[in-house]
Parts: C-alpha cells; sequence; structure tokens
C-alpha cells in the first residue's frame, strides 16, 4: 500500500487535513486516521510526503483531439499517414497525463485511432490518461470537419452512421449542429444537421444509454441539438439567455473550451493560422463573453474541455483552461466542480472526480489550494493515475 501522506485533500467536498492511502490503483482510506484505518504503518510500503501540499483529483478533460498537435493550421495534417497521427496522439497523451490530466474524452480523430489508444493506455502499451472517444464525428455532407469526419444526410443515414461508432467501441458520439471555425467555408454558427437529423442520432444512442455530444456556436443549433436531447453543448459561443435557459432546464452540459477561442486569437495570422479562422474567432469572442454570463445567470452545468489539438491549444497546457473559466467569472470552486464531478457525471463515470475511498487514485499534489489559486493546477508536483505515479 502507498500512502500520501501530511497534506490536505481538496474536492468537490472542500479542503481538509487528510491522508491518502492507495492500493492496487484505488483510494482505500481517507483522513487524518487513514494509516489506523488500514492496519497501521506495517501495511505501508511506499509514503508520498505531501507536507504543505494539496491532493486533488486528477482533472478530466471533456474534449480533446489526441491527433491534432495545436499547430496553426489543422488543414495540414490532413496528409500525414495513419501512423504519424498514431505517434502525435501517443505524445499528447504522455503530455497530457504529467500536466495532471488522467481522464480525456476525444470528440474526434480520424477512424478508430483515439479508440485504438484508449485501449494502448489501458493495456499499458503507451503512458497517457484514460482515454474515452467518439470514434468518428457525425456531419453532413461537406459540413464542418469534412476531412475526417462520417458525412451523413437525412435521419436514416445519421442513425446508421451513429451506429456504425458505437460498433466501433464509441463511449460517445459526438455530431456536429453548426459550422466552425477551423473549417473553411463554413459559417460558424450556420445551423449543419437539421432537428430530424438530430433527433435520430440522440435516438441511435439511447438504448445504451451512450452520451452524445454536439458541436454547437450558433444559437439555433444549440436549441436544435438541446431539443434533440443531447448530453452536451461542445463551444456554445453564441448561446443566448433561451438557449441558455433550455439547458438548464433540461441539465445539457455545456464544455465552454475557452482555449480554443484564445489560441487562435492570441496567436492570429502572424502565427500562421489561416486568416478565415482568425477572423472568425475573432467574431466569436465577444460574443462568448455574454455566452458566459447567460450560462452563469441560468446555472447551466459546466464541464471542462479545451479542445486541445486546434491551433495552439496543447495538452500540456490543459490545466488553463480553470483559470479560463475563473477568469469568465466561474468561482474557482466551480472550476474544480466542471474539471472533476460535472466532467466525470457527463462521461458517464462513477470512479473518478473525487477523493474518496473506492475510487480511482487518480491524482494530483499541488503546491497551493486550487480553490484559493486556480493557477496551482499548472504545475502539479506529482501526477498518479490509477496510482501509479507519472515521472
Ligand atoms: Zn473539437
Amino acid at each position: 500500500m502507498h500512502v500520501i501522506r501530511g497534506g490536505r485533500v481538496a474536492d468537490v467536498d472542500g479542503t481538509r487535513e487528510a491522508d491518502v492511502v492507495i492500493a492496487d490503483g484505488e483510494i482505500v482510506a481517507v483522513g487524518p486516521n487513514a494509516v489506523a484505518e488500514i492496519g497501521g504503518g506495517e501495511a505501508v510500503d511506499v509514503e508520498t510526503d505531501a507536507s504543505g501540499s494539496v491532493v486533488a483529483p486528477g482533472l478530466i478533460d471533456a474534449h480533446v483531439h489526441v491527433m491534432m498537435d495545436g499547430r496553426p493550421d489543422v488543414a495540414t495534417a490532413v496528409s500525414d499517414s495513419d501512423y504519424t497521427a498514431s505517434y502525435r496522439a501517443a505524445g499528447n497523451l504522455r503530455a497530457a497525463l504529467e500536466a495532471g490530466v488522467t481522464t480525456v474524452r476525444d470528440l474526434g480523430s480520424r477512424g478508430t485511432l483515439a479508440l485504438d489508444a484508449g485501449e494502448a493506455v489501458a493495456d499499458g502499451e503507451i503512458d497517457g490518461p484514460r482515454v474515452l472517444a467518439c470514434g468518428r464525428n457525425v456531419i453532413m455532407t461537406g459540413g464542418h470537419g469534412n476531412w475526417f469526419g462520417r458525412e451523413a444526410d437525412g435521419p436514416s443515414e445519421v442513425r446508421k452512421a451513429a451506429r456504425e461508432q458505437l460498433k466501433a467501441g464509441a463511449d460517445v458520439l459526438k455530431c456536429m449542429a453548426t459550422g466552425g471555425v477551423l473549417t473553411e467555408g463554413a459559417v460558424t454558427g450556420a445551423p449543419e444537421l437539421t432537428p430530424e437529423e438530430l433527433e435520430a442520432f440522440t435516438d441511435a444512442a439511447a438504448p445504451t444509454d451512450t452520451p452524445t455530444a454536439a458541436h454547437a456556436h450558433g444559437e439555433q443549433g444549440i436549441k436544435n441539438a438541446v431539443e434533440a436531447g443531447i448530453t452536451s453543448i461542445e463551444h456554445g459561443t453564441f448561446m443566448d439567455r433561451e438557449a441558455a435557459e433550455m439547458m438548464a432546464d433540461r441539465g445539457t452540459y455545456w464544455v465552454p473550451t475557452a482555449s480554443a477561442l484564445r489560441g487562435i486569437v492570441d496567436h492570429g495570422v502572424e502565427a500562421g493560422i489561416p486568416e478565415d479562422a482568425v477572423e472568425k474567432a475573432e467574431d466569436a469572442a465577444d460574443r462568448f463573453d455574454d455566452a458566459w454570463d447567460h450560462a452563469l445567470e441560468a446555472d447551466v452545468s459546466i464541464a471542462m474541455g479545451t479542445d486541445a489539438g486546434t491551433p495552439f491549444n496543447f495538452f500540456a497546457d490543459i490545466p488553463r483552461e480553470l483559470a479560463y473559466m475563473v477568469d469568465h467569472g466561474l468561482s474557482p470552486e466551480g472550476a474544480l466542480e466542471a474539471a472533476t464531478v460535472n466532467a466525470a457525471d457527463l462521461l458517464g463515470l462513477d470512479d473518478v472526480g473525487r477523493i474518496e475511498e473506492g475510487y480511482r487514485a487518480d491524482l494530483v499534489v499541488l503546491d497551493a489550494d486550487p480553490t484559493e489559486d486556480v493557477t496551482a493546477w499548472q504545475d502539479p508536483e506529482a501526477v498518479f493515475a490509477a496510482g501509479e505515479r507519472t515521472e
């Protein structure tokens, strides 16, 4: 058994003094008397001194693309071989883990790349966070991300496309309800899949209770997706008050991906990002501030996601998203909740997000309390994934 001793523990239940005992990848005791609870010091083989530090749950990123590496122009990755994309994914996953991210959800990579990456991590072939994945994105012909998505038109074809992903082992289904920033010619907020197609999409996921995610910037596309019963709205950049209220009513999660807009707006054309994408991102930035106001006012449930892999949005920087969320008005406690229990709930996981007996030992050791200083997430002293310490 392994004990992390002498520190404080911070999760959604607050910050308190506690030791954490880990065995077989699981948390087996937490509290000031945790070591006594497991039968005393003799049972402890390894000890990590956490005095002065804070132990928090590993972060959960609900929106990444493991095959992308933050290059300015995503379109240049089209010609890379599948092998190159796979090695890149392995590098991204290692970077995420070292940054304290212990679970990621891939919302669109080519073929079965991300699904296979999840298996490679589970089998110990590569180091990385636990990976849940959607397989291929379901999009209308010519829609956003058509260069790697599964194009489908009409309810029956969309249903088939969704079922193909489930057959391939998808943990979540992802579709495009509107255009996007990074596909040249696509209009950012314009609806793409129709309400009927979205219905067929969520219907395909229903029998297995598989979560569904919709990329949606424009308010109409957001509302179409919410009405179809989608589990999470990704980006939600132009969310208006009505959309926010609909989401709060139905319990639809919002995954804001603030890092994605920042990556584009902060670097711009000079850094090699296509002009079309920069213009669209700049237009979106103001509206995104309003979206936050509406979401916070309506009390929409927020889960953390970054869209890591998009321009200048690196896997190593994922923990910055919590600080961005706080910039937008969320409390540091709210950011912790978004990146732990809310993201776990969205992903359908009940064994991560808390420091509690029976939970997976996915932990970060931080030099400050992240509910007092949200930047504390950005430089973990140690990271544990299922109890294994990452060097
Ligand atoms: Zn994305």
